[in-house]
């Protein structure tokens, strides 16, 4: 793969254009981060108001697997990436053909099917002596039985489906057999696994962004906080988690990267649960073939933001060391946040927020704002800890958000 470099142009006077799938938030950060280079660039994306779309040179409007969509993407562009695991594998397919693409479609197949994504994870691979947790796999009444009849040790756990699962959906907690076969019953009966439920002492995540050279570099890991299913709080600055889980998390997680011979940017998650030692032990979660909502705060507090390695990696850029100037704590901004008490609209106080020393704003360019949905984060950035979650806390409690009490 020979470098795409930005502003070049090519015989035919086409400028060097970097294309994206799917036009969400991370689309849309990864366009900004390609044009402040330089790039044209493309989006394929169904809805007409979305994120990426909006702030893209062009806007294919077509589904993301309709071949004249996927032919004018790959005649636009120099290079594709990706922005969700949920395009389908096949349009990755299609558009390698004649394009280079990043990730490939087998990775981002193996990462759309947690079944498929576990069996990576246990067979063969040396993720730092890194497990994940245990599982079983049900796709028939008899994979359920044989759970109900002698693996009753993945109770209480949780069922997941194997496809299409996102912050927190479709995923039903279980406590018992009769339960799990009723949760199966209402996810369709569909391809799943059970997952034992395990006690979680943290959460963490790492991002490594790897070239077509194989080079690879890697953020330290930054401690994740949920809510209900959802990312609600990342913290990233030294001390956020025990140091040598950290150096683990990341061994790990450049394995992975370099066993799939990924090329891109991939987040890696971990479960930090309780072990041998005080600090306890690390199990992987999942991986997401793109940026991550955990890594937003690279934006404001590194000197290469996620996106930014996106598109180096995928345009066979040179990729910088990335190093954390400032501590940080991002706090997602979901569409919660746009109601009040009452459930009545309203609009929350920026200037309040902004008049907090080291506050970043970030809003997707969503117009409707719904319960659960994405609508921006604000990342916090400061000369200190102490003084980030300070800030942090005052801005949470000024916009209503939960987890202050995770600060
Ligand atoms: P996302 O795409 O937002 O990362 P997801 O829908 O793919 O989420 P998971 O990451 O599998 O879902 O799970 C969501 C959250 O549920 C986890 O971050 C964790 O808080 C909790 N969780 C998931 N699996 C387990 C488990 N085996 N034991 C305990 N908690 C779990
Ligand atoms: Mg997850």
């Amino acid at each position: 793969m020979s470098p795409i470099f930005p502003g070049s142009t090519d015989a035919a006077g086409q400028r060097a254009t970097l294309g994206v799938l799917g036009g969400g938030q991370l689309g849309r950060m990864f366009v900004h981060a390609a044009q402040r280079l330089g790039y044209f660039t493309a989006v394929l994306e169904p809805d007409a108001q979305s994120p990426a779309g909006l702030v893209s040179h062009h806007h294919i409007q077509t589904r993301y697997d309709d071949p004249a969509g996927l032919a004018q993407l790959a005649q636009l562009c120099q290079a594709i990436t990706t922005e969700f695991e949920n395009v389908p594998a096949q349009a990755l397919q299609t558009l390698a053909l004649t394009c280079p693409v990043a990730p490939g479609a087998a990775v981002v197949g193996i990462a759309q099917d947690r079944i498929e994504e576990k069996a990576h994870f246990t067979a063969g691979s040396d993720l730092s002596g890194v497990a994940c947790a245990p599982y079983a796999v049900i796709e028939t009444p008899a994979q359920l039985q044989a759970i109900q009849n002698d693996r009753d040790d993945l109770l209480p756990g949780i069922l997941k489906t194997a496809r299409m699962g996102y912050d927190g959906k479709g995923q039903v907690r279980v406590k018992t057999a009769a339960e799990l076969a009723a949760a199966w019953a209402e996810l369709g009966s569909v391809a799943c696994v059970l997952e034992k439920m395990l006690p979680l002492m943290a959460e963490c995540s790492v991002l490594v962004a790897r070239g077509w050279d194989g080079q690879a570099v890697s953020y330290a890991p930054q401690r994740n906080v949920h809510v209900d299913g959802i990312l609600a709080v990342t913290h990233a600055y030294e001390g956020n988690m025990p140091p040598t889980l950290a150096t683990r998390a990341r061994n790990a997680a450049v394995s992975l990267a370099q066993q799939l011979g990924y090329v891109g940017v991939l987040c890696v998650e971990f479960f930090v649960v309780e072990g041998d030692d005080e600090h306890g032990d690390l199990v992987v979660n999942e991986m997401a073939p793109r940026p991550h909502n955990s890594g937003h705060y690279t934006l404001d507090a590194c000197n290469v933001s996620q996106f930014d390695l996106q598109v180096h990696a995928m345009a066979g850029l040179p990729l910088p060391l990335p190093r954390q100037h400032s501590p940080a704590i991002m706090l997602n901004l979901l569409g919660e946040v746009w109601f009040d008490g009452n459930g009545q609209r309203r609009e929350p106080d920026w200037h309040a927020v902004l008049s907090l020393p080291g506050t970043h704003l970030h809003l997707y360019g969503k117009a409707e704002a719904r319960a659960g949905r994405k609508m921006g984060h604000l990342t916090i950035t400061g000369p200190d800890v102490a003084s980030v979650k300070t800030t942090a806390r005052r801005a949470a409690g000024l916009l209503g958000l939960p987890g202050l009490d995770a600060i």
